[in-house]
């Protein structure tokens, strides 16, 4: 066999969380610090946060116009969150897969199912909370919400924690710098199965 041959196929790796679990500081450190990572850019129709940038952190677009692109079939998956909807784009995963490259998606549990009913070969991976009495901490902690805001929160958060054994892969998320090694472990498994590589 020719070793300098072997190529595999690009890999899915999709990350779920309920809000105040960590998911988007250990996803950014991941996506620094494990080579080869790249976002995936959902669409969203919520407007943007203090600091978030149009086509890097979201493409933001009128609920109008992501209905229309969700009926032309533009998305792999879509779901409403908080009552936004959110999608993320098929066209630059389909590429992305078939060039060998890895994409990170940082979607929700139902957009979670429908991508791993579409894309079997994907890896799900649940960022768990240390314990409920932190997760409300943690939401309180933010400092930015209402007390009925964060009650909806940890109330979403337990439907979604309950959904975890539907996933490949589970991170309790006691500290960070722990955290990202474990996922980038994941990361790091999964690219060395034989199952993935292609023919050359
Ligand atoms: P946020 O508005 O705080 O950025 O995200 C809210 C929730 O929407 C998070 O749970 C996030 O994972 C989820 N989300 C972000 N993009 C997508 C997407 O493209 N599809 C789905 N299904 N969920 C998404």
């Amino acid at each position: 066999m020719d070793v300098q041959r072997l190529r595999r196929r690009g890999i899915l790796f999709i990350v779920s969380a309920p809000s105040g679990a960590g998911k988007t500081t250990i996803s950014g450190r991941a996506l620094r610090e494990v080579g080869g990572l790249e976002m995936s850019i959902s669409c969203t129709t919520r407007t943007p946060r203090a600091g978030e940038v149009d086509g890097r952190d979201y493409h933001f677009l009128e609920r109008a116009d992501f209905e229309r692109r969700r009926a032309a079939g533009e998305f792999a998956e879509s779901a409403e969150v908080h009552g936004f909807l959110y999608g993320t784009p098929r066209s630059p995963i389909d590429q992305a897969l078939a060039a060998g490259r890895d994409l990170l998606l940082d979607i929700d549990v139902q957009g979670a199912r429908q991508m791993k009913a579409r894309y079997p070969e994907a890896v799900a991976v649940f960022v768990l909370p240390p314990s409920e009495g932190e997760l409300a901490r943690r939401l309180r902690g933010r400092g930015t919400d209402s007390p009925e805001v964060i009650a909806r929160r940890l109330e979403r958060a337990r439907a979604e924690m309950a959904e975890y054994r539907s996933y490949d892969y589970y991170v309790v998320n006691r500290n960070v710098d722990e955290s990202v090694r474990r996922l980038a472990a994941i990361v790091t498994a999964e690219r060395h199965k034989v199952s993935r590589l292609v023919e050359g």
